[in-house]
């Protein structure tokens, strides 16, 4: 079963922890079922994860340069529209317009362009780089056969006190109080410094959530239908524009970020939909960087607002002292389940080992959660209860860990892996 062995390091991370506390057999399926023993996802990824792995891609790569040229921050970001285009076939896709892929390059690479006008120059003022997305694993004193994973954003050393802190990237469509103030218990925060702490030798004191905000995605309004029907268009400045048409040399030609826009006397105002059509960013022959310096030449405001600073949060000493002892024992007997389904050396289906398996992984059948949203094991664990998800490859394919020593582990034991992105927990 996947996750280590008699011989090899436990490998285990927060997601699967959580994963295994909402349903045991959502753990199991995802993590550690099919006879390769590293379980399954869905053959298809949310356009909005996909979005968030490549913004921070981008943002890993210019940061890892600290004080990059403006090259090396386009060169950043062109890699990632690039990887994030080669994503398509694994995007569920069929109810998106035709541009989606076009679109969301755009939001991409506006946002994280924008991101090094604004927040960059913040970082390099106040801190120190000490690492980027490294990959960390704490083995807890109480058992070190488990190696608890985790890959924070960037560890950066304050200079004003010379405290070590993680920094974490969430692109959202918007930040809310409630987001802001989840995060003062949040366990991912919490163990996200185990790891780094225990490399370094150094304690992690705070952890800082820098949130980049992409603005919604809606539903167009079908005017013969009179109804908000049409595929979802990204409402960002990035992606659509409103653009006066010049007529020199009366009038100039001029664009604007916004429909509605705060004018020179403090009061809200709104653009003339006979004067400002809205046009598509990539049809509109403009330069998409060029765009962003005029914007944060003129208007700032519209870029500052993209991005907002949670924290600093105080290090959760009491959350990750019951946390290690919860995770040790939890980690512990799943282990020892794992081993008692493999000694019965019987296939998935064979109802002997189903039955195992509903005694010691069974279903919460708490299948629907927030915003009514579907467990993705549906399909394989309650319409086909009993199948393998190897038998149903138009729905499930093997899991592409997001941690690289599991990722090696499984090429060392000789597991092909397919060409989709891992599948991450990007805050939406
Ligand atoms: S479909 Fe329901 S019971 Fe099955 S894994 Fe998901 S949450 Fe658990």
């Amino acid at each position: 079963m996947g996750g280590g062995g008699a011989n090899h390091s436990w490998l285990t991370d927060r997601s699967r922890y959580v994963a295994g506390m909402e349903c045991k057999r959502k753990r199991f399926l995802t993590y550690h079922s099919g006879s390769h023993g590293y379980g399954y996802t869905r053959n298809t990824r949310p356009l909005e994860m996909v979005v968030g792995t490549f913004v921070h891609e981008a943002l890993a790569e210019i940061i890892e340069a600290w004080k990059p040229t403006e090259q090396q921050i386009i060169d950043a970001i062109n890699k990632a529209v690039k990887g994030f285009g080669e994503q398509a076939p694994f995007m569920a896709l069929e109810y998106e317009h035709d541009d989606v892929i076009t679109e969301q390059s755009y939001l991409i690479g506006g946002l994280v362009y924008a991101w090094t006008k604004i927040m960059l120059p913040v970082l390099q003022d106040e801190y120190e780089l000490v690492s980027v997305e490294r990959e960390e694993v704490w083995h807890p004193s109480a058992d070190p056969r488990i190696g608890f994973m985790s890959k924070p954003d960037i560890v950066l050393k304050r200079l004003s006190d010379g405290e070590l802190g993680v920094h974490d990237f969430k692109t959202a469509a918007s930040v809310t109080e409630s987001m802001v103030e989840e995060y003062s218990q949040s366990i991912q925060l919490a163990v996200g410094t185990m790891g780094v702490e225990q490399r370094l030798g150094t304690p992690v004191t705070h952890n800082v959530i820098h949130f980049l905000q992409k603005g919604s995605r809606s539903k167009g309004y079908d005017t013969d239908e009179k109804t908000y029907s049409l595929p979802k268009r990204q409402e960002s400045p990035f992606c659509r524009v409103w653009k006066r048409e010049g007529n020199p040399p009366l009038v100039e030609e001029n664009w604007q970020p916004k429909f509605k826009y705060r004018g020179a006397d403090g009061k809200m105002k709104t653009l003339s939909r006979k004067d400002y059509p809205r046009v598509n960013m990539w049809e509109s022959g403009r330069d998409l960087f060029e765009w962003v310096d005029e914007l944060f030449k003129d208007q700032r405001h519209v870029l500052d607002d993209m991005f907002v600073l949670a924290g600093p949060y105080p290090r959760q000493e009491g959350m990750i002292h019951h946390f290690t002892e919860e995770m040790v024992a939890e980690e512990q007997r799943w282990i020892e389940s794992l081993w008692a389904l493999s000694d019965t050396k019987l296939e998935e289906t064979h109802p002997q080992f189903q039955s195992l398996l509903n005694m010691k992984f069974p279903r919460s059948y708490q299948c629907y959660g927030k915003f009514g949203k579907r467990c993705p094991m549906y399909k394989g664990c309650i319409e086909n209860a009993g199948a393998q998800l190897s038998d149903m490859p138009d729905s499930y394919m093997i899991r592409v860990p997001h941690h690289e020593p599991e990722v090696e582990q499984m090429l060392a034991r000789g597991i092909t892996l397919p060409g989709a992105v891992a599948e991450t927990e990007v805050l939406e």
